[in-house]
């Protein structure tokens, strides 16, 4: 892999605000950065020296992208595919394509997670109401329903209890592409953010705790309270799967801890998470200049953790609050400069910065 030096072009596909402290990163080890993406005044856009509005599927447009950056990655991966195959042809994509690919379907992400030794919620494909039956008798009650593509932020899936839900479920889900997943009974949700570069080397940041409100991220706590052998496990997992998945770049993973000790993985995203935007005030390099090292064949930078932190993410009218979170000693506030606060909407974070515990 060529390493791009300071001055070189990172393209990214998406102009979300993920892609504006991506390229907020980027500017500040002295890389310019081209925004793609098909919507207009997007938080990117607003950092970037260059933006190309135009539709994914827009190749034509695509290509004349490819020839102004030196790389590419994504900050979302429900970016159309084919795309981003084509990009890839003239232009290096990290994570890869294949990477990308597993990570879009959910079946594909259990078998490839499971394929590496790493264990998941037990799970059958669904592809019609007979299926479903089927499914639920072998899995047991309670369990989730899930459109296999294009799910987030708890969208694209319902929660089964009785067999009197199974058609109703199934009817709400849209879709002939779904898997039916047991249910967990989960002590904890965690996270680990881990990055690899195309030498094989891996740095990964502490798992932290995540907790959900309304099926949206509300709070990170960092480190996760568990024990140092269940912290340890759960990266060691995480190295295994950028392994398996011969990563380039950066990667979280989404797990489970049973009552148990036992950690399943739910979900993998190939891109910076919120659940590691605490990085960006209380590690030695934040998940996104982690991502612009990886993307650009630099050294992994230290994913240490300087001092613990909580960080809240600022939905819809939590945005009013902002000034109370300026005023704090203690906080950091990231606002996305987003002008309309709908309900569900992610406007900013604020990480609550203390010493660490060890
Ligand atoms: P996902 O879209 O797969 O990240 O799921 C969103 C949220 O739903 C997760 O963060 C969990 O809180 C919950 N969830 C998803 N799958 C399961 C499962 N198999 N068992 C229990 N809870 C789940």
């Amino acid at each position: 892999m060529t390493v791009l030096a300071p001055g070189a072009t990172i393209g990214i596909l998406g102009g979300g605000q993920l892609g504006r402290m991506m390229a907020m990163a980027a500017a500040e080890m002295g890389y310019h950065v081209h925004i793609f993406c098909p919507e207009n005044n997007c938080p990117a856009s607003e950092v970037a020296a260059h933006t190309t509005l135009a539709a994914y599927e827009d190749y034509h447009s695509l290509k004349i992208f490819a020839a102004s950056v030196d790389v590419v990655t994504y900050e979302f991966e429900n970016i159309p595919l084919a795309p981003v195959i084509e990009l890839n042809k003239y232009v290096p994509v990290y994570p890869s394509p294949d990477v990308l690919s597993i990570a879009q379907h959910r079946i594909s992400e259990k078998k490839a997670i499971n394929g590496f030794g790493v264990k998941t919620a037990p799970f059958a494909p669904v592809t019609s109401l007979e299926d479903l039956k089927k499914a639920a008798a072998q899995l047991g009650l309670p369990a989730v329903l899930k459109t296999c593509r294009m799910g987030y932020d708890g969208k694209g899936q319902a929660m089964i209890k009785t067999e009197a839900e199974l058609e109703p479920a199934w009817a709400s889900l849209k879709t002939t592409d779904a898997i039916l997943e047991g249910f967990v009974a989960f002590t904890m949700e965690i996270s680990v953010l881990v990055a690899r570069d195309e030498n094989g080397n891996i740095q990964s940041y502490c798992p932290v705790q995540n907790i959900h409100k309304h099926h949206i991220l509300s709070e990170t706590i960092a480190p996760a309270p568990i024990a140092q052998d269940l912290r340890d496990r759960a990266e060691a997992i995480a190295h295994g799967i950028a392994t398996g998945l011969n990563l380039t770049g950066l990667l979280a993973i989404e797990m489970f801890v049973t009552p148990s000790g036992d950690i399943l993985v739910n979900e993998l995203a190939p891109r910076p998470h919120n659940s590691g935007h605490w990085t960006m005030d209380a590690c030695v390099t934040s998940q996104f200049t982690q991502t612009i090292r990886a993307v650009c064949g630099l050294p992994l930078g230290s994913p240490a953790r300087l001092c613990d932190a909580k960080m809240l993410n600022l939905i819809g009218d939590d945005i009013h609050d902002w000034q109370k979170y300026a005023g704090l000693p203690n906080a950091k506030l990231h606002l996305y400069g987003k002008t309309e606060a709908r309900p569900g909407r992610k406007m900013g974070h604020v990480n609550l910065l203390s010493p660490p515990r060890g």
